[in-house]
């Protein structure tokens, strides 16, 4: 679903990624996680066209990010058709970024109706049966402010689904949350990871990553330190970078 072959990205004179190969299979649940500043959150914005690579190769779903190519002619994609690739990547933020001035079930329908066309009440159906999915059928009707933080990540991935993503991208979703309230964020991604989604989860959340996780990749100073089953990177870091991050984490 999502592959990356020698993956560079740079900011100025700061190369940020410094060469990411990874493969991330349809319905896995994988997972990265690292020290700050290492990468991560970058990667998420490569795979989802809110960035450009430098150098190296990334595809999702077959199709090589922001490129289109013919013969061995690469061309950069128009602002048109990026529009059309991020229709199938859902993703939600470390903060909440609701419509403030909508319900919960607005925010919902919003993309359906203005990106897809669906007809409004067809979208509302839709997305109280979203909104039902992640638990909070009864908070139709409140306006962001009104909910928690929880309540309003999980409001984020209804509104993230409502597009029928064929992957999702999760960066740090439960990492501005009051500690009891990240269970239940947690639950509505194990949920979706047993539906068979696809979902790429920047985390600290090590729990969710042993337990739900196919896939684990420690990442520093942008690149890929060491990656396997989460249990065996989790019980077992060969590396010594991955060693001293873990120690502070778990
Ligand atoms: P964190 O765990 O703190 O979220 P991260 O692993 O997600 O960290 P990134 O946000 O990907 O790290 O940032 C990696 C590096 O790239 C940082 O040094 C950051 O300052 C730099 N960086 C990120 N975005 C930009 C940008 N738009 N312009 C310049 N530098 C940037
Ligand atoms: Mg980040």
């Amino acid at each position: 679903m999502v592959r990356a072959e020698d993956v560079h990205k740079s900011f100025g004179q700061v190369e940020v990624l410094k060469g990411i190969d990874l493969e991330v299979r349809p319905g896995e649940v994988f997972c990265l996680i690292g020290p700050s500043g290492s990468g991560k959150s970058t990667f998420l914005r490569c795979i989802n066209h809110l960035e450009k690579i430098n150098a190296g190769r990334l595809y999702v779903d077959g199709d090589l990010v922001g490129y289109r190519q013919s013969g061995d002619k690469l061309y950069e994609l128009r602002d048109r058709e990026v529009a059309m690739k991020r229709r199938d990547i859902g993703m939600v933020f470390q903060r909440f970024n609701l419509f403030p001035h909508m319900t919960a079930v607005e925010n919902v329908m919003e993309a359906p109706v203005q990106v897809k066309g669906v007809g409004k009440g067809e979208a509302r159906e839709r997305a109280m049966s979203l909104l039902e999915r992640v638990g909070l059928a009864d908070r139709a009707g409140h306006y962001p402010s009104q909910l928690s933080g929880g309540q309003q990540q999980r409001v984020a991935i209804a509104r993230a689904l409502a597009m029928d993503p064929k992957l999702m991208l999760f960066d740090e979703p439960t990492s501005a949350l009051d500690p009891e309230l990240v269970g239940d964020v947690l639950d509505v991604m194990r949920d979706l990871a047993e539906s068979g989604m696809t979902m790429v989860v920047v985390t600290h959340e090590m729990g969710f990553a042993r337990e739900v996780g196919d896939n684990l990749v420690f990442m520093d100073d942008g690149v890929v330190v060491e990656s396997g089953h989460p249990r065996e990177v989790l019980t077992n870091p060969r590396h010594e970078r991955t060693q001293s991050f873990l120690s502070k984490v778990l």
